[in-house]
């Protein structure tokens, strides 16, 4: 049986804070990537303060949604998204941060049930132009956002991004996501849910904060590292 350390939980989350007040910015969400994590140690970072979770796998995620329901968790999809997925997810999960093509889209507006509010979705941004890496390159996004914004059951919320491993490299990549949703929402004044940045992980996140995150995603600085 694992236990989380509620301490590195609470360190991090005040790390954050204090990151913020030094910038004079408002806190970005911290959303806890529980991709590996038993339910039991969700649910114990859950009472450490942590409502936002973050799931790559969909069996995996799945597992846990249905033992945790009773609690307020709001739950995100950060992982690649295959069509045949799409029903659960929309049907599951409260945002997704992934969708790179308008066919995803389409899928999970069609399939998301009407008694659910419309699913929050980021644009995964190929930032660095990397080859065969997931999210739309840079050039396409204002299309992709276009096409999104016809769909009546999802909500566009902003951009998300991974950007090459080199920590040096982040602070380029933050600072033309940063670039890139300015440029979105000028195009798409009439857009008020534009506001988010989804960007930083545990070994970079100072860093897309210092670019105006809003939501960083963060394991192993809360969870420790990842043993599978
Ligand atoms: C695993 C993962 C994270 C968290 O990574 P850490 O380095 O453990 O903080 C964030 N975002 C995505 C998309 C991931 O797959």
């Amino acid at each position: 049986m694992t236990h989380i350390n509620q301490q590195h939980i609470l360190q991090t989350l005040a790390e954050v804070s204090t990151l913020a007040d030094q910038q004079g910015s408002k806190a970005p969400l911290v959303l806890a990537v529980s991709k590996t994590r038993s339910a039991e140690e969700v649910q114990q970072a859950h009472e450490a303060g942590l409502c936002h979770f973050g799931e790559n796998y969909l069996q995996e995620a799945l597992d846990k949604i249905s033992q945790l329901k009773s609690s307020d968790i709001c739950w995100h999809f950060i992982g690649p998204i295959q069509s045949n997925k799409t029903r659960a997810i929309c049907e599951h999960f409260d945002w997704v941060h992934s969708v790179d093509r308008f066919k995803i889209a389409q899928r999970l507006s069609d399939q998301r049930p009407n008694d659910l509010p419309p699913l929050n979705v980021c644009i995964q941004v190929n930032i660095d132009e990397e080859k065969s890496k997931s999210g739309v390159n840079p050039r396409d996004c204002l299309s992709l956002a276009q096409q999104i914004l016809l769909l009546p059951n999802i909500q566009l919320r902003g951009l998300m991004c991974i950007p090459k491993a080199a920590p040096n490299k982040a602070d380029k990549a933050f600072g033309k996501m940063a670039a890139l949703l300015t440029d979105l929402q000028g195009q798409l004044p009439e857009v008020l849910s534009l506001d988010t940045l989804s960007m930083g992980m545990s070994n970079d996140y100072p860093l897309a904060m210092k670019q105006g995150a809003t939501i960083i995603r963060l394991g192993t600085v809360l969870f420790g590292p990842r043993n599978n």
